[in-house]
């Protein structure tokens, strides 16, 4: 849809080399030359951003252990049931399963080494406008409003709260080097129309049965759903599966005509998550995938665990 090169997006940082969303992984996902940082933001207790992927902080972070009485009935830890000076002193890991110890990724960092911590939005944008500064390239930021009915109910207006610290740090309108991005299309359009964002948007598309939001995505998915994306948000961020299906004959991935339908509705598609040591069938390498979904489906972007890998793959296409 444009000439220029897709824009590399480091999903949650480099997080195949460090555990996601510290600083660490943000400025390895810098120097590897991503085009946009990935933040998730959650808020906590006393209102402010944070950058993590969960509501829950039990996954990634030694929470458990440090504040052990401080659980929901659930027994899950909430980001929100704590200040951001109890968050500073969390330490985070790399990702481990539900049982609490299996590594979510066995290749990756180790899930008991080394020692990390939580980033606040704003950390994380000093860190990226400083090195922009440093470097004189022109980074930009990419964040995703996390469960906004959630925290509605939890008493807090997250997507407000994020314009805010945006509008801050000089991120006001569509030429900013900024897309927000949102599971839920009702918040999506409450962003553009009830906010008066001015900002680039892009619409995450789900599957209806992961429980992100309200969405019907089966409905966003087709042409007319498309067309009412268009009417508030810039692009799309659909689940990789979603664009491809595989040749009964030999295998090989063909389009579904996801990308084509976005680009006549006029949006812009950047499909999520290229992980090479996650790779969906039909691919040999994280390389051919990214070699394919831009030459053939012609995709503007891509969410990628591995920006250096997706860097190296657009630099140099084997097709
Ligand atoms: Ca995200």
């Amino acid at each position: 849809m444009s000439n220029t090169r897709p824009a590399v997006i480091a999903h949650r940082g480099a997080s195949g080399y460090l555990p996601e969303h510290t600083l660490e992984a943000k400025a390895l996902a810098y120097a590897m030359g991503a085009s946009y940082l990935e933040q998730d933001v959650v808020a906590s207790r006393d209102d402010e951003l944070i950058v993590l992927h969960d509501i829950h902080l039990d996954r990634v972070t030694d929470v458990a252990g440090r504040f052990p009485d401080r659980s929901r009935d659930d027994g899950r830890y909430y980001v929100r049931d704590f200040d951001l000076a109890e968050l500073r002193t969390l330490n985070v890991h790399e990702r481990r399963g539900s049982d609490g110890q299996t590594a979510v990724y066995p290749g990756r960092f180790p899930t008991d080494a080394g020692r990390f911590s939580i980033a606040t939005l704003r950390d994380e944008i000093e860190l990226l406008q400083g090195l922009n500064r440093s470097s004189g390239r022109q980074v930009g930021i990419y964040p995703e409003v996390k469960s906004p009915k959630w925290h509605r109910q939890e008493g807090v207006d997250l997507s407000k709260l994020l314009l805010g610290v945006l509008d801050e740090y000089g991120y006001r309108s569509s030429a900013d080097n900024v897309f927000v991005q949102c599971f839920d299309a009702t918040e999506l359009r409450r962003i553009r129309e009830e906010l008066g964002c001015g900002l680039r948007l892009v619409q995450l598309i789900g599957e209806n049965d992961w429980g992100e939001s309200d969405t019907d995505y089966d409905v966003l998915k087709t042409a007319s759903g498309l067309l009412e994306i268009a009417q508030v948000a810039d692009g799309v961020g659909p689940w990789i599966y979603q664009l491809f299906t595989l040749a009964d004959i030999d295998g090989q991935p063909i389009s579904s005509g996801f990308v084509r339908a976005a680009h006549a509705a006029g949006l812009l598609v950047h499909p999520y998550t290229f992980r090479a040591d996650d790779l969906p069938p039909g691919f040999e390498n994280m390389s051919e995938m990214v070699d394919w979904f831009v030459g053939t489906l012609k995709i503007d972007g891509l969410f990628t665990d591995f920006t250096d890998v997706a860097v190296a793959a657009l630099q140099n296409p084997e097709t």
